[in-house]
């Protein structure tokens, strides 16, 4: 059951809260309703780390929080809930909701409510359930994802565990592992994502029941898949998600095209290529540089890319006809698992085929080149496969130099390679 901590014996202060989440919350409590915030906010708060944004959780049903906040509207794909916009910053609010388990009670209760509903391999396919605090806690992922923080007296409501597991640094699925991940397997993936995020130890259980789990992921929307999978790589903990992405067995599932080419990565070229690519997507992030999903993409499929690339070229296909066909395998393989958008693939394809443009060092094409407009992708990554250990006669270097020059020198460095 849920407990409380009142307001000296926890550190969340309102001066670390978005002005605009304590206007939410303010306004439903004014109205009669009960208003926390929850989930990641108030555990990025216990941590003392800045929350990325703010959540509400109410009882009161969407409709009712529409009506309050004309700067609202209601949303939902899987189940519905209300953003709350002051200019940039959305509020996301959310009624409680029950897990599937209260599901028959509720509609005894309740039988105007939806009905939540599973599909065969135990999968919630609707949870549009009301229900009550104590219940929204429990259809939660993570003991740590299931702080309420109240406006009422500014006391938190928590499991008592998840106040043992903040302190203790592990992240707990809440409940039946098996069961919680099979409702919706996307939770495996938080769990790497969490664990890596917030440097949390995975609970024994939550993690060992992943493995056995994993090709559950297959039943989860492609979309909603590239979606995750693109949270975990721009955290700005990409390299450390990916290795827990291996240790939890994992990758398999997300990108299998990959795992069989690093499985099969005996000088260990692809994995430092992997690495690097991802650390350098971490620096990035930590800069606050935009990070591209097509140049993840485009790295995390490279060695499947490269390889087929080669196959295809050692039996006698040209090179630009061999990279388009390898290009067009590994795409339309990869988006039966993450259906990767077009935005994003079509860039991805360029950044490879400019992989085989870069060598051609003859003003004329490298002035083209240079012009391409994704060059700057193309060119970080060939230093991405030269800081992995490929030979590439210092290529990055030339280019690097080509750059920089002004056009009577390009001339000069130009012409010396022709
Ligand atoms: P982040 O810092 O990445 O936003 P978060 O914990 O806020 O982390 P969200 O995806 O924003 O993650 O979800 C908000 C909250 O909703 C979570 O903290 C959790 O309580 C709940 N939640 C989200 N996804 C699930 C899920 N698949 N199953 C159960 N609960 C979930
Ligand atoms: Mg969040």
């Amino acid at each position: 059951a849920l407990v409380s901590v009142p307001r000296d014996q926890h550190t969340i202060s309102r001066k670390d809260i978005s002005p605009n989440a304590l206007k939410v919350l303010y306004r439903l409590k004014n109205s009669g309703h009960q208003a926390y915030l929850v989930g990641g906010c108030v555990r990025d708060l216990m941590l003392d780390k800045k929350p990325k944004d703010f959540d509400v959780a109410t009882d009161a049903t969407p409709e009712e929080v529409k009506i309050l906040f004309k700067n609202s509207r209601v949303i939902g794909r899987r189940f519905k809930i209300v953003h709350v916009s002051f200019g940039r910053e959305i509020i996301e609010v959310t009624t409680f909701r029950a897990g599937h388990d209260s599901a028959e009670n509720q509609e005894e209760l309740h039988p105007k409510h939806a009905v939540a509903a599973k599909s065969e391999h135990g999968m919630l396919v609707r949870d549009n359930v009301y229900g009550t605090m104590e219940e929204d806690a429990l259809r939660r992922d993570f003991t740590v994802n299931a702080f309420y923080y109240s406006v009422e007296d500014f006391s938190l409501k928590v499991f008592n565990q998840g106040i043992t597991d903040i302190q203790s640094k592990t992240l707990r699925i809440i409940g039946n592992p098996e069961t919680r991940y099979r409702e919706d397997p996307v939770r495996m993936l938080r769990a790497a994502r969490f664990a890596a995020k917030l440097e949390f130890e995975l609970e024994p259980q939550t993690a060992s029941k992943i493995p056995a789990l994993s090709e559950l992921l297959h039943n989860v929307a492609p979309a909603r898949l590239f979606d995750e999978t693109l949270k975990l790589f721009v955290s700005g903990h990409a390299l450390a998600s990916f290795r827990k992405l291996g240790e939890l067995g994992l990758l398999k599932a997300l990108l299998p095209a990959t795992e069989l080419s690093l499985q099969q990565d005996e000088s260990g070229f692809y994995t430092r290529f992997i690495e690097h690519a991802l650390l350098n997507t971490d620096r990035r992030v930590l800069q606050s540089k935009p990070v591209t999903p097509a140049f993840l993409y485009a790295a995390l499929l490279w060695p499947a890319v490269n390889e087929q690339y080669q196959q295809l070229k050692n039996t006698g296909t040209p090179p630009s006809v061999a990279l388009h066909k390898a290009s067009q395998h590994v795409i339309g393989e990869q988006n039966k698992t993450t259906a990767i958008p077009k935005r994003f693939s079509i860039p991805m394809r360029e950044i490879w085929e400019l992989q085989l443009r870069l060598p051609r060092k003859q003003r004329a094409r490298a002035l083209a080149v240079l012009e391409h407009p994704r060059f700057r992708a193309a060119y970080d990554f060939l230093l991405l496969r030269e800081e992995a250990g490929e030979t590439t006669d210092g290529l990055g270097q030339w280019w690097t130099e080509f750059q920089q020059s002004d056009p009577a020198a390009q001339d000069i460095i130009s012409q010396k390679q022709v």
